[in-house]
């Protein structure tokens, strides 16, 4: 390696201010990580359901207590919401639907309201990065990148916004019969359950609900239990913007119960959910029976593409940097198969070990903290289930996958962990892992690289790395996958995302992830008095 990862200019990036140098090592940390200051200097209060315009606690009273992933420490606690819970926030929602104004309003004052949004959401930036830093522990470090960051969540409002006016039907010439107009119609598609899972709890929030309210629809939205908090805020924020009392809901608790019990409500219209493919499947065929509208985010297993005439510093560095900075893996589209040409294999190896320096666990509100630990003690267990199953499979661990001891002990801290001589068979290379584990598998030429790319069942996202403008062409036709990126990948709010294959249904941005919130209706008008 000619030299660290950490100074090429494309990893600098992504590097946070006055720092040069990362280490997850426990070494540098001199006490028992404690969140209980940060917490307290937040005041939190307990979180409530909105419920037809009133925040209230759960009918039986009872409550989650949040656990902080990074410490173990009590955040806070919200109530559960139960059925009748549930069957209260629809109802508030249907007759919000059925007989408020917000499905028939004017356009410049769904435009108004979505706008107002973005803004506040500026102003309370630091708070809500604060509130998502309890909740799942992202670094505010993070905060700063685009896709955790509150300016996202502000464009999705503002982008949805621009919609509002711009959705309409066709009017058509008569095909057959007497005199008469056949236009079309979109109109708002009706109660929408939203559900979204807890990694990106602003910007997924902001994809389902600007959507939904750009169009007219009314909403019961549901958090993950595991980020419940910063939610919560930008709910109150909605409200202050102009939401009228009803339009948006919120249950809150576990996905078995409250969640279950909001996707199955016969009075709802559309489900709209961001998780996993397992719960995903389960809305699917909960659906089958109402044909209830469906759109699904779920995971993915997303190949970095990298050949030999590509910057290898960038792509080997950038490529671990997904897979560990930020949310350690746990994110949708984290680029966890390298499928690397044979020329630069071993380069490739050793500079991606090299960038695991990217990576400083800790309090997340400390500047110098760069990734998040797990979730909760289930994902670090499966995490490192995955770690054995690659070892015990024949992948060559080359660095990390353990579990992080000392003043982190009491965190769901997992070093990063590094594989190479991955198959395509192996369970490590076909299975989200959602963590900060990175498989490599060497290729020969650009048949075989796609053929490796495409064979998952997943399809979300992809990068090629390469300098050769034509091959990057080629292979962003032949990968099929939801966004390809050519020597680098990012969120752009405005534009189309979803998946391929098991990775959804539908997409979310741009004009389908609006339309995909209304009907259409063809209006058939005589112009004479003769029958059609
Ligand atoms: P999850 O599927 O466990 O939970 C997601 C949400 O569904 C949570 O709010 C949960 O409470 C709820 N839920 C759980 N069981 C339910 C049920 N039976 N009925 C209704 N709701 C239920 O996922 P997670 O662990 O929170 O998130 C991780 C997953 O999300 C990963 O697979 C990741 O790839 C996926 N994800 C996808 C995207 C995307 O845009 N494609 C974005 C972020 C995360």
């Amino acid at each position: 390696m000619r030299h660290g990862a950490w100074q090429c200019p494309q990893v600098r990036r992504i590097l946070p201010r006055n720092r040069t140098c990362y280490t997850w090592s426990t070494v540098e940390v001199d006490m028992v990580l404690s969140i209980k200051s940060r917490r307290d200097a937040v005041g939190l209060t307990r979180g409530e359901l909105l419920l037809a315009g009133d925040w209230r606690p759960s009918l039986d009273g009872r409550t989650w207590v949040h656990l902080h992933p990074a410490t173990g420490e009590e955040v806070g606690e919200f109530a559960v919401a139960d059925v009748a819970d549930v069957d209260t926030a629809v109802r508030a929602a249907r007759t919000a639907f059925d007989e408020g104004p917000w499905p028939r309003s004017r356009a410049k004052e769904r435009i108004r309201v979505l706008r107002r949004t973005a803004d506040l959401i500026r102003e309370h930036t630091d708070e809500l990065l604060a509130l998502q830093a309890l909740d799942n522990s992202v670094p505010l470090s993070f905060g700063d990148a685009y896709a955790m960051s509150a300016e996202c969540a502000a464009d999705i409002f503002d982008h949805h916004a621009g919609w509002v006016d711009k959705l309409g039907g066709e009017t058509l010439s008569p095909y057959q019969g007497g005199d008469h107009m056949v236009f079309t119609l979109r109109e708002p598609i009706g109660v929408v359950a939203a559900v979204i899972p807890w990694n990106a709890p602003l910007l997924l929030a902001a994809q389902k609900l600007a959507p939904a309210l750009a169009t007219g629809c009314t909403v019961v939205l549901k958090p993950s239990e595991y980020a419940t908090f910063a939610v919560l805020r930008l709910v109150r924020i909605l409200e202050e913007a102009g939401v009228p009392p009803g339009v948006l809901n919120v249950v809150t608790g576990p996905g078995e119960t409250a969640g279950e019990a909001l996707v199955t409500h016969p009075l709802v219209d559309k489900v709209t959910f961001t998780g996993s493919r397992a719960v995903g499947r389960r809305i699917l065929h909960a659906a089958a029976d109402r044909i209830t509208r469906v759109s699904l985010e779920l995971g993915g297993k997303s190949p970095s593409i990298v050949f030999a005439d590509a910057d290898i510093y960038a792509a080997a560095a950038l490529t671990m940097g997904t897979v560990t900075v930020g949310l350690s893996g746990q994110v949708c589209v984290a680029h966890t198969r390298a499928l690397v040409q044979r020329e630069v294999y071993d380069d490739f190896l050793s500079i991606a070990a090299g960038a695991t320096a990217l990576v400083n666990y800790g309090d997340p509100f400390d500047a110098e903290t760069t990734a998040s630990p797990l979730i909760n003690v289930r994902q670090l267990d499966r995490v490192l289930g995955y770690v054995g199953k690659g070892q015990a499979e024949g992948a060559r661990l080359v660095c990390g996958g353990e579990r992080v001891g000392g003043e982190l002990a009491a965190g769901n801290f997992v070093t990063p962990a590094l594989f190479a001589d991955v198959t395509s068979d192996m369970t490590i290379a076909r299975e989200e892992i959602f963590g900060p584990v990175l498989g490599v598998t060497p290729f020969t030429d650009e048949q075989e690289a796609v053929r490796l790319a495409n064979d998952t069942e997943y399809g979300l996202a992809a990068t090629v790395w390469t300098s050769d403008v034509k091959r990057a062409m080629r292979l962003t036709r032949a990968v099929r996958a939801g966004t390809v990126g050519v020597n680098g990948y990012q969120v752009e709010p405005h534009a189309a995302f979803g998946g391929f294959g098991q990775s959804g249904l539908g997409r979310e941005g741009g004009r389908g992830s609006a339309e995909a919130f209304t009907e259409m209706k063809t209006v058939l008008l005589p112009t004479t008095d003769e029958l059609m």
